[in-house]
């Protein structure tokens, strides 16, 4: 309530959770009156840029999250993720997605929102960050008719974080990114059949991680596929590695 420097507490409890109402009424109001408007804190000018965010992330090498399951450092862990020369905004999510903070359905629940967990793509199973990135039954096709030819199937490690701790061994950079490039596609898919209605073909989700591959930041709507990029596509990597269950791998 501007007029008294106060939290309408009714309606910020009737907006939010009770989880994000407890924390927004923590924040302390400014006392003197004017308009609220959003800051960015790490630039001298208070905008956010591109640069800026990249430098953030950057300075933000040594992250506070501990270790995960198999003991791995988490800071070792991210230098390895920054390293995988592919786009940052790839390497992100990958980092987002091993912290469990990404927000798929289970990781908000646990955040105390009153949510239905169940995958909005299949409707068959929990939304965790494996099963939204890894393990539904739509991702694990896009998975293998990718020329990864990764085959997922329950045997995978249930935590993200083990299974990319697998993927991270590989020595072969390229597929590593490869795998970044196609993780930030699948996570794109879902959130555009979730929140626009738009379902990604196989064809279209693959070509997107494609123009990743070959030229590192592309929109590709409608994009029809090249020769190059077809090959990308239908090129088969035998000995993918540990990760990957397909039968002779
Ligand atoms: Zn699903």
């Amino acid at each position: 309530m501007e007029d008294r420097r106060m939290w309408n507490v009714s309606l910020v409890r009737s907006v939010f959770s009770s989880y994000e109402s407890n924390k927004i009424l923590q924040i302390p109001l400014c006392a003197r009156p004017g308009k609220d408007r959003l800051i960015w804190k790490d630039s001298s000018i208070g905008q956010y840029s591109v640069k800026a965010g990249y430098r953030l992330l950057r300075t933000r090498a040594s992250p506070p999250q501990a270790s995960g399951p198999s003991g791995t450092n988490a800071s070792h862990l991210w230098q390895k993720i920054w390293a995988i020369s592919t786009l940052p905004r790839c390497k992100e999510l990958v980092w987002r997605a091993c912290k469990g903070v990404l927000p798929v359905r289970m990781n908000l629940k646990r955040r105390g929102m009153e949510i239905d967990t169940t995958c909005p793509c299949c409707g068959e199973a929990e939304e965790t960050t494996t099963h939204a990135l890894l393990t539904c039954i739509g991702i694990r096709r896009i998975w293998f008719a990718s020329h990864l030819n990764i085959h997922i199937n329950e045997e995978i490690p249930e935590n993200f974080l083990g299974w990319l701790e697998l993927v991270l061994e590989h020595p072969n950079e390229d597929t590593m990114a490869d795998i970044f490039n196609l993780i930030w596609v699948i996570w794109k898919r879902r959130n555009a059949w979730l929140y626009d209605g738009q379902l990604w073909s196989f064809e279209r989700s693959l070509a997107k991680a494609a123009a990743i591959c070959i030229r590192q930041d592309t929109e590709v709507d409608g994009l029809q596929l090249g020769k190059t990029q077809r090959g990308l596509l239908n090129s088969h990597k035998s000995g993918c590695g540990p990760w990957c269950n397909y039968q002779g791998c």
